[in-house]
């Protein structure tokens, strides 16, 4: 499994992101001769000619946690929705009574942007999911949590060859949303977690729908996370700044760490 993308909110190009990357949320992972895509913030752009120039995968499936334009604004741009011989799955929940479709049009319709969704070519395949209730694709079972964040975001548990990924981000934690994420991702083998804040810059944005990576180092030990990465990292941070978070998460747990555009895990 490979980060595409690891920024919050805005994706930030430039001169100081160049070490963590400065894509807005997508994480690609290859498990049994499927190809699974967390959420379509910009860093499926790459990752979308990527697949093209490999001529590999042509079926692609794209779990959305939800719709905030950060987590699908990549999705206009993946070239391969645009060929015909892909086959491309869509999940996602329904919210504020729109279809996933319905949610991806209000974002690809003019004057926002000239073309909807009916100009993929590829074959799409649009599949509502509902928080809470369990699925299955091909060989790898998926369970599903409302997360703790504004307009209904869903967190997701992937167990594939007896191994577990927890894709949690966009959730703020509280009492109650920590003890619901704890029990969700138990003795999981990944947990990408929420770490758009940390601790100075979280009191003044509670109720933001975020978390920080403090919170995320005393949930990864209560769920008991193999390994934890932090993601959805805050845009305004530098590349010199995160190197210090990473080597101070470092300090405190090792099994922790602040995830990287294009590093690559092996679970
Ligand atoms: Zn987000
Ligand atoms: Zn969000």
């Amino acid at each position: 499994m490979t980060f595409y993308g690891v920024r919050g909110s805005i994706p930030v190009p430039g001169a100081d992101t160049q070490v963590f990357g400065g894509n807005t949320p997508c994480l690609c992972v290859q498990a049994e001769e499927a190809l699974f895509l967390f959420d379509c913030g910009t860093g499926c752009i790459p990752l979308g000619r990527e697949l093209l120039a490999k001529r590999s995968h042509h079926e692609i499936h794209i779990l959305i946690s939800h719709t905030h334009l950060d987590h699908i604004q990549g999705l206009p741009l993946f070239e391969p929705l645009y060929k015909k011989d892909y086959s491309i799955h869509l999940y996602g929940e329904d919210r504020c009574g729109l279809t996933l479709r319905q949610q991806l049009d209000r974002m690809m319709s003019p004057p926002l942007w000239p073309v909807g969704t009916e100009a993929f070519l590829a074959n799409v395949h649009y599949h509502t999911l509902r928080a809470g209730q369990p699925f299955s694709i091909g060989g790898c079972a998926f369970e599903t949590m409302r997360s703790h964040h504004p307009d209904e975001c869903t967190l997701y548990r992937m167990t594939c060859g007896g191994k577990s990924l927890v894709y949690a981000l966009d959730f703020e934690y509280d009492t109650q949303s920590s003890a619901a994420l704890t029990a969700f991702a138990k003795d999981c083998d990944l947990l990408v977690y929420d770490a758009f804040y940390d601790d100075r810059a979280y009191p003044a944005r509670q109720g933001f729908g975020h978390s920080t990576w403090q919170h995320g180092l005393q949930l990864s030990q209560a769920c008991r996370a193999k390994r934890t990465a932090f993601a959805h990292l805050h845009p305004s941070r530098t590349d010199a700044e995160l190197s210090a978070v990473q080597a101070e998460i470092a300090r405190q747990d090792t099994r922790c760490f602040l995830a990287q555009e294009r590093r690559e895990l092996i679970l």
